[in-house]
């Protein structure tokens, strides 16, 4: 299964403190890295560009080895692992975030390996434009660029965020920040202004009501698999990113890369970050993504 093309995830490895109706959890695994990595891992050889503080705990060393094949990228410097916190509101969807501690991403510069420069696939998850686009420009020009963002880049970067996105192919966005960037409620509206802006497909995730992709002129949406609780959404995005990559790894095909990233979002909010995400088996994964390809509509 591995024998199809490379993806090379760039995003942030972090140690997370959550805070949710189900609990709280201090200094996790997460990150838009460690959650895209584990879901594309399940299927396809993953690479990774990336920093991690001499604290990152061995359990999450386990993670990189098992998930991803290419860690020559992965840079270990001295100080603190990046830091993020955050806490849902009573909806379960909304969150405040509680601290971003940048440690060693604050001097972080992305240099890629000469492997890594040439990889067909290449997930920018979540991180600052900045990093993002000193990926792009070490790419491989013909590089498939899939980007995703947050309303903090929205807000704070957007000149640097509008050069990337000048760059991508294609765009996966949450609706409120679809909403934002594309400066309408109408979610059509906002994929045609986030079309304009360069990315050809726009994939707007809705959270619990599932999917959009503007694909062109085409539309395409998906619903989700239910799940019994919801025990903590966080990572669900760059899951569903990571999921969405490895469909593409093995074909082109637009539609199975949302089946395959809403099936994997649906083990990763099943438990407190990647815990559950990292047990899916491929029966359950497969029965997931038979169930969601009934509720794909165009
Ligand atoms: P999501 O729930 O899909 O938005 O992803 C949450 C993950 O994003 C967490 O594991 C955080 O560590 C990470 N994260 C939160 N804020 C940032 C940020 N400013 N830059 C990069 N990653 C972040």
């Amino acid at each position: 299964m591995k024998n199809q093309k490379p993806i090379l995830i760039a995003g942030s490895i972090a140690l997370d403190t959550i805070e949710t109706s189900a609990g709280r959890r201090e200094d996790i695994i997460g990150g838009s890295t460690t959650y895209a990595m584990i879901a594309a891992g399940q299927s396809a050889a993953v690479h990774v560009v990336g920093v991690i503080g001499t604290d990152f705990p061995s359990e999450g060393h386990d993670f990189y080895s098992r998930f991803a094949s290419d860690l020559t990228d992965l840079v270990i410097a001295d100080g603190s692992t990046f830091r993020w916190g955050g806490r849902y509101h009573a909806n379960g969807e909304d969150r405040t975030t509680l601290f971003t501690e940048l440690g060693v991403f604050g001097n972080f510069t992305p240099r890629l390996s000469k492997i890594n420069r040439n990889v067909p696939l290449v997930f920018l998850a979540n991180i600052h434009p900045q990093l993002q686009l000193s990926v792009i420009e070490q790419s491989h020009p013909k590089a498939l660029i899939v980007t995703d963002t947050m309303n903090l880049w929205i807000d704070t970067t957007p000149c640097e965020l509008v050069q990337v996105l000048k760059r991508t192919k294609v765009l996966l966005i949450n609706e409120t920040e679809a909403q934002s960037l594309g400066e309408t409620s109408d979610l059509d509206q906002a994929a045609r202004a986030l079309q304009a802006l360069g990315p050809e497909t726009v994939v707007i995730k809705q959270g619990s009501l599932g999917a959009v992709l503007y694909d062109g002129n085409n539309r395409v949406e998906i619903g989700v698999f239910p799940v019994a609780t919801v025990i903590d959404p966080t990572g669900a995005g760059d899951t569903f990113g990571g999921g969405f990559m490895a469909a593409l790894a093995h074909n082109n095909n637009y539609q199975e890369a949302l089946v395959n990233g809403s099936a994997l979002a649906s083990f990763c909010v099943e438990g407190f970050g990647v815990e559950t995400l990292v047990q899916a088996q491929q029966d359950d994964i497969e029965h997931r993504k038979e169930f969601l390809r009934r509720t794909v509509s165009s």
